[in-house]
């Protein structure tokens, strides 16, 4: 394995700590004072779009292509994700943008639906938000369990449940809502439909409270009896062998966990470098049991990101990376965790007021451990795919 980085990924990973600086921290602690999310009519907003945030990789419709540039490699993107999560990982999420279902609608969608959907991102005329909704009160770590149900009525569905936790859901202008057609057929019923803002009987937004991240809106909503014509399924009614919606969102999870993995990196390693700030200012760096602290937290921030680095170099080539992206996502988020402990430890009593750069890391990087599946989702994946049982 190899891991030069070329002379594009240097600006990209540059451009991205000089963004990070101006404009993501500012924003991020802004958001943490506040205790919640950035407002949609917020500037913030308007500069992004203004810097070409919040566009599909969806090239166009091929008769007005719109040109997306050259493709980044998996690697170059861990390490832009690396760096901006160093400077505000809730900012990163609360950017406009078709977000998470990008990825389903790119592998599933039919052209109708690529046009309808991700069109509007192709050159946004206004900060625009999609999400993927998967996560219910009773179902989060075992997504086969979802309740939410799809029932066939005439040329469309009728959708009945409740959603949690999803971000961007009260912004977004069409939310990517996984049911199923029937609970007790697990995952071969499950599908995805498109349910856009405004649809009658979606409702109920309710922002939740968060421990951390809280520049971005995560938001449980209800669905009743909301109607979708037969056009909002994604992947339309005839691409439904086996379990082919619930596979596709599996797969959105795998290519995300190394991103999620490097977001937890650069978060270790903004608390490192927030730790050695303070020992240096505090003329602590002279003591043992401080140095070995900074130590420690530096030998595994460094193995974190060489396992991350793996998954995305296997990308890359194509080559199958399940036990890696996991691997890397189990590994970062504890170590990651570990980071923000230590470096509270070395700050001591001024951790505890709650002001502190390396306090709010030690809450916003809870979340790594959880979203796109838990630690212990992880370690168990891992394990089946090591004894070769189905994932
Ligand atoms: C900040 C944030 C943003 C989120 N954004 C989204 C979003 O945009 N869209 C979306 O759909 N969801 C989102 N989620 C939800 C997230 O995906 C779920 O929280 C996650 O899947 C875990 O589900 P749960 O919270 O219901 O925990 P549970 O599944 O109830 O798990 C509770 C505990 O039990 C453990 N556990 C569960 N099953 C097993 C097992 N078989 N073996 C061992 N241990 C097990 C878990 O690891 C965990 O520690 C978000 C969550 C957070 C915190």
């Amino acid at each position: 394995m190899e891991f030069a980085v070329d002379a594009r990924t240097r600006e990209l990973v540059e451009q991205a700590r000089e963004l990070g600086e101006r404009e993501y921290r500012p924003a991020g602690l802004e958001a943490d004072r506040r205790g919640g999310p950035i407002p949609v009519g917020d500037p913030f907003f308007d500069r992004c779009l203004a810097r070409g945030e919040g566009r599909t990789r969806w090239p166009g419709p091929t008769e007005r292509r719109v040109s997306s540039g050259a493709k980044r490699s998996v690697v170059a993107t861990l390490l832009v994700a690396e760096e901006l999560a160093y400077w505000d990982r809730g900012v990163i999420n609360a950017v406009p943008g078709p977000g998470l279902p990008e990825t389903n609608v790119l592998a599933m969608g039919t052209d109708a639906q690529k046009e309808r959907f991700l069109g509007p991102f192709v050159e946004p005329d206004r900060p625009r938000w999609a999400c993927f909704a998967m996560t219910e009160p009773g179902a989060g770590s075992d997504a086969a369990a979802i309740r939410t149900h799809a029932r066939k009525d005439g040329d469309g569905y009728v959708l009945n449940g409740a959603k949690c936790f999803i971000g961007a859901a009260s912004r977004s202008d069409w939310i990517l809502v996984q049911a199923t057609l029937d609970p007790t057929r697990g995952r071969a019923a499950q599908r995805a439909f498109f349910v856009e803002r405004d649809t009658p009987g979606l409702g109920s937004f309710h922002i939740e409270r968060k421990m951390g991240l809280k520049a971005y809106e995560s938001t449980s909503f209800t669905l009743a009896d909301v109607r979708v014509p037969a056009t909002h399924l994604l992947g339309g009614e005839a691409r439904h062998e086996g379990s082919a919606g619930f596979k596709t969102a599996m797969k959105t999870f795998n290519a995300g966990r190394p991103i999620i993995a490097s977001n937890a990196v650069g978060m270790a390693r903004a608390a490192l470098d927030a730790a050695i700030d303070f020992a240096r200012r505090h003329e602590l760096l002279g003591r043992d049991r401080v140095r070995d602290r900074i130590e420690a937290m530096a030998r595994k921030v460094r193995k974190a990101r060489l396992v991350c680095l793996e998954a995305g170099w296997l990308a890359d080539r194509e080559q199958p990376n399940i036990v890696q992206a996991s691997m890397s996502k189990a590994l970062a988020a504890q170590i990651a965790q570990e980071a923000t402990t230590l470096g509270l430890e070395i700050v001591g009593t001024v951790g505890g007021r709650g002001d502190h750069l390396i306090e709010k890391l030690y809450r916003d990087v809870k979340a790594m451990d959880i979203v796109e599946g838990t630690g212990q989702i992880q370690r168990m994946i891992i394990a089946r795919s090591l004894v070769g049982l189905p994932r």
